[in-house]
């Protein structure tokens, strides 16, 4: 797909600031359709503020956000929620629904639409690998559970035959996954961008971000250090800009792909 000219996100000056501390400031960046886009940087960096931004969870306080060439206040809540959707951080339900009353939430923009919406409720429990949860009270599972349960509320939020003008935007989805169930996230991931999906995530693990990403955002103290494609992106100059710490690059001609590792 040619991603070159079909901006989906932009963001221009865009600025977040809170009892005049910066959390993020003065941000212009365009995300193309198609692109799987990781933001990687210290904690507190503003990681977590730029993807609220980008969803519309909180309004900027200078600059602005367009979501399909549109201003992100523009939207109406319905149509934005079919085209994008958010996993946030923190997902704490302290309320006992049920697994599958939770996924089921997802398709509240399409409550008129109730075959389709158990459908789809149905595959995503299955790609999520929560058959045997779907009846569970949500408060007793284990934290890789919940998350899995949210990714497919997440999911089902977008749901479509095309993908093409949706994005999906995780805030550190591998959070409490093992290594199968991030497998699984990541491969499916992959089929749905081949179907037009963008990404947009944070992610903690370096090596993870160069392995699935086809841009890397490095942000550091509230701005913009880098955007560019994984080759441009990762350098050890920039590593230590980012991480003020010394960290070795190997290149691996095997897989092809770069490893962060620490510098002995
Ligand atoms: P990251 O996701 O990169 O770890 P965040 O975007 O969550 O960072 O937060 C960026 C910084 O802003 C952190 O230092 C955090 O403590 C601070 N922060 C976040 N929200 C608020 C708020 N509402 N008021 C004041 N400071 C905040
Ligand atoms: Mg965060």
């Amino acid at each position: 797909m040619d991603t070159l000219n079909n901006k989906l996100i932009e963001s221009k000056n865009l600025t977040y600031k809170v009892n005049d501390k910066f959390l993020i400031n003065d941000i212009s960046i365009q995300i193309n359709q198609g692109d799987i886009v990781s933001i990687i940087g210290p904690n507190g960096s503003g990681k977590s503020t730029l993807m609220k931004l980008f969803s519309g969870e909180i309004n900027p306080t200078n600059g602005y956000i367009k979501i399909q060439n549109k201003f992100i206040n523009e939207w109406d809540m319905i149509s934005l929620a079919k085209e994008r959707s958010i996993l946030s951080q923190t997902n704490n339900l302290s309320f006992p629904f049920k697994v599958i009353d939770i996924v089921k939430m997802g398709r509240y923009p399409y409550f008129n639409d109730q075959n389709n919406n158990h459908k789809i409720c149905e595959l995503l429990i299955r790609k999520f690998d929560l058959k045997d949860y779907i009846n569970r009270n949500y408060t007793t599972l284990s934290g890789g559970e919940k998350q899995r349960v949210h990714l497919a509320r997440v999911f089902s939020q977008i749901w479509s035959d095309n993908f093409e003008s949706k994005v999906v935007l995780l805030d550190e989805p591998t959070s409490f996954l093992d290594i199968k169930h991030q497998f699984m996230l990541f491969k499916f991931l992959f089929e749905l961008n081949l179907k037009g999906l963008t990404v947009i995530m944070v992610l903690h693990d370096i090596n993870q971000a160069i392995d699935v990403s086809k841009k890397i955002i490095m942000l550091k103290d509230s701005q913009l250090l880098n955007f560019s494609n994984e080759k441009d992106c990762i350098t050890t100059n920039n590593l230590k800009k980012l991480f003020d710490i010394d960290l070795d690059i190997v290149t691996s001609n095997k897989l092809d792909k770069k490893i962060i590792t620490f510098k002995n």
